[in-house]
């Protein structure tokens, strides 16, 4: 059984966060371990409270599961501080394993998740360590400093998010003004690029789909799908989560990881 970790904040509600990568790491058939960052008191219609972790308590936890598995892919997702950050960049830099970064920083109803000095500890000690970044448009241009409004900008952040050393960028296209379609774009360091095109669909119950997409990716990853094809099957699995709403909770509700 293949052995994948979570580093996130979790999330009460069930949507998105820690609970959001077990779930979806369970439906994959991998084995989710977990490092929480933060708790959130969070449902549907928002984060009413953050409780974040101690530093130390987070670096413990990863100590503890990386002396026991044998972990082969590894997601963060919020990860709150640069204290935070700088714990995790410190301990996987000594590891041999493929990293997913989901650079989570604003929550849909417009909580802080990651506090404002910490993107420059993410960019110079996490980003360069990663595998795979999957950034939304928002969050691409926080961490390239290009605003993107059409799909040249968007290659120019991608190229600029590059440099600092990840291997690969996928662009979620969710926030892009197009009435139809959700394009993911992909660049690799390479300099190869491709697209991920679907319908758009119309829905406000999208609650913790990038931490879905980015759990899904690395449990493809961690059971040994290249690159190109663990990206395809994540996108079908988060794809067939949006498209079949569970309408539980008041709010923006859950993507459904039974789909
Ligand atoms: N809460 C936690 C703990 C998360 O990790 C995330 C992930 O992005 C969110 C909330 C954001 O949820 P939403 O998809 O509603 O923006």
């Amino acid at each position: 059984m293949d052995v994948v970790m979570t580093i996130a904040g979790t999330d009460s509600g069930g949507g998105a966060g820690i609970q959001a990568d077990l779930k979806t790491f369970q439906e994959l058939k991998v084995f989710g371990t977990s490092a929480i960052t933060a708790l959130t008191a969070q449902n549907t219609l928002g984060v009413q409270g953050i409780f974040p972790i101690s530093p130390d308590f987070v670096l413990q936890q990863l100590t503890s599961v990386f002396s026991d598995f044998d972990v082969k892919a590894v997601k963060t997702g919020m990860l709150f501080s640069a204290e935070i950050i700088e714990v995790i960049a410190h301990f996987l830099q000594q590891k041999n394993v493929q990293l997913v970064i989901d650079p989570v920083m604003i929550a849909k109803g417009g909580e802080s998740l990651l506090q404002k000095e910490a993107v420059e500890a993410l960019k110079s000690k996490l980003i360069p360590l990663a595998t795979v970044l999957t950034p939304n448009i928002p969050e691409a241009e926080v961490i390239s400093g290009i605003k993107i409004e059409n799909e040249d900008q968007m290659a120019n952040a991608a190229h600029k998010i590059l440099q600092y050393g990840v291997q690969c960028v996928v662009m979620k296209g969710g926030h892009l003004h197009d009435q139809y379609s959700a394009t993911d774009k992909v660049y690799l360091a390479d300099g190869t690029t491709f697209s991920m095109k679907s319908e758009r669909i119309q829905t406000k119950h999208t609650h913790g789909t990038g931490c879905t997409f980015s759990a899904a990716l690395t449990s493809f990853l961690a059971k040994g799908y290249s690159l190109k094809n663990a990206m395809i099957e994540a996108k079908k699995f988060v794809q067939l989560a949006i498209e079949n709403p569970l309408n539980i909770g008041h709010g923006h509700g859950p993507t459904n990881h039974f789909a």
